[in-house]
């Protein structure tokens, strides 16, 4: 008997499904009345501005949305342990597909019983294609309608995804929501630019869920990506190519990549009213505070950012005062707390001046609380949007928000 059916025999029920290959018993524990993995109940949508509340039932647990999804890159989140991202109210995060081809393997995580039991986190996970950082982050080689040449970013080897690969690795993963493979357009394509990686993204797709339908892994979502750059007819085009793969979820890509908020916002109002209705929409990698709540007014349900850890391991805490930099003269003796309204254990424990003495000498601990806070900040925020767009007051929620971050409340 290997070692984890060992460990598996020994633990109650319950406790076996925080494993990434369920057994027959999860299966059934986790499945919904219709027999499906995945289900996502609309409860309400605000009728002025389309913000919507909802339930996404997952193998891995319920997520209620509007919700923040954690950026856990490297099979982490910086500084912050599974502990303590459920005690701050994470309920799903986010992995890289392209950083855990490269270190430490696909393989070697499917070898160790897949992402969950490996970082030992039992809720969802959701992870991207790999595509973004394909594009992004590594030297690129060659691009084809087959797929993409490029050489790592970590030692020059040279690599080649395909919409396959990227279907073969984030099986191996054993993520709950994969993402397809798309061409990622950068800020400043022209339309013939954006509408030929558009064309290839929907392309790539239908191979995608060929791929996915082939393991036969129905506690996998796979969710198609809306591409098209600023262009209205072709995210317009692209939402319908995207259609007929559309099971359990559809993302919104290539926006927040250096265009001003207000062309992403026209984006997503172009897309709002005829995105389908009955599956959650994800926003790819938009996270900050006033983004999070457009993108919400806008009829999004999922989102992810590394901003939230990335600017707390530069000193900088997010706040329902807005942005507060610690390391700034003007705390070094102000003993009251990061934010008086946050309830999480940085807040309830420590000082503005014992954080900017951390950040000052470089201790690590420093880092760990602003990151703890940050994200529980964020957690709070869309449990805020929810509730508000439950009890229909979204408006006034969003109100307070802004007046609160300007000062003048
Ligand atoms: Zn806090």
């Amino acid at each position: 008997m290997s070692s984890d059916a060992l460990c598996r025999s020994a633990m109650p029920l319950f406790a076996a499904a925080r494993h990434s290959i369920p057994t027959l018993m999860d299966r059934a524990r986790f499945k919904d009345m219709n027999n499906n993995y995945f289900s996502f109940e609309l409860q309400k949508v605000d009728p002025e501005t389309g913000a919507r509340a909802g339930v996404f039932h997952t193998p891995h647990g319920d997520i209620l949305t509007p919700v923040y999804m954690p950026v856990g890159t490297q099979a982490t989140v910086k500084g912050v342990l599974p502990r303590d991202l459920k005690e701050i109210g994470s309920q799903i995060i986010l992995s890289n597909t392209y950083h855990l081809y490269m270190r430490p393997g696909d393989g070697l995580i499917a070898r160790a019983g897949g992402l969950h039991k490996f970082m030992n986190w039992d809720r969802p996970i959701l992870t991207d294609s790999g595509g973004f950082q394909v594009f992004s982050l590594a030297s690129l080689n060659n691009i084809t309608d087959d797929g993409v040449r490029f050489s790592s970013h970590v030692d020059g080897s040279y690599h080649f995804f395909t919409p396959e690969k990227a279907m073969d690795i984030q099986h191996n993963l054993g993520s709950d929501i994969i993402m397809a493979f798309d061409q990622c357009s950068e800020y400043g394509y022209t339309h013939e630019q954006a509408k030929k990686a558009m064309e290839r993204t929907s392309a790539w797709l239908e191979r995608c869920y060929k791929a996915h339908e082939g393991y036969n892994a129905p506690q996998q979502a796979l969710f198609p990506i809306i591409q098209g750059n600023l262009f209205a007819d072709l995210r317009l085009e692209s939402l319908e190519r995207c259609k007929p793969f559309v099971k359990h979820g559809i993302a919104i890509g290539g926006l927040s990549v250096g265009e001003p908020k207000p062309l992403m916002y026209e984006m997503l109002d172009v897309l709002k009213d005829k995105m389908p209705r009955d599956v959650p929409r994800y926003l790819m990698g938009v996270g900050s505070p006033d983004c999070l709540i457009e993108g919400t007014l806008r009829g999004v349900d999922m989102f992810d950012c590394v901003l939230a850890a990335r600017v707390a391991r530069n000193g900088t805490a997010l706040t329902s005062r807005g942005k507060v930099v610690v390391r700034n003269g003007k705390y070094k003796e102000d003993f009251t707390p990061l934010d008086p309204e946050c309830d999480c254990y940085c807040c309830r424990h420590y000082t503005k001046a014992y954080l900017r003495h951390m950040v000052n000498v470089g201790e690590m601990t420093g880092a760990m609380l602003l990151s703890l806070h940050n994200i529980r900040y964020l957690h709070r925020l869309m449990a805020g949007l929810r509730e508000s767009i439950l009890g229909g007051y979204v408006r006034d929620y969003v109100k307070e928000f802004y007046e609160k971050q300007e000062g003048q409340a």
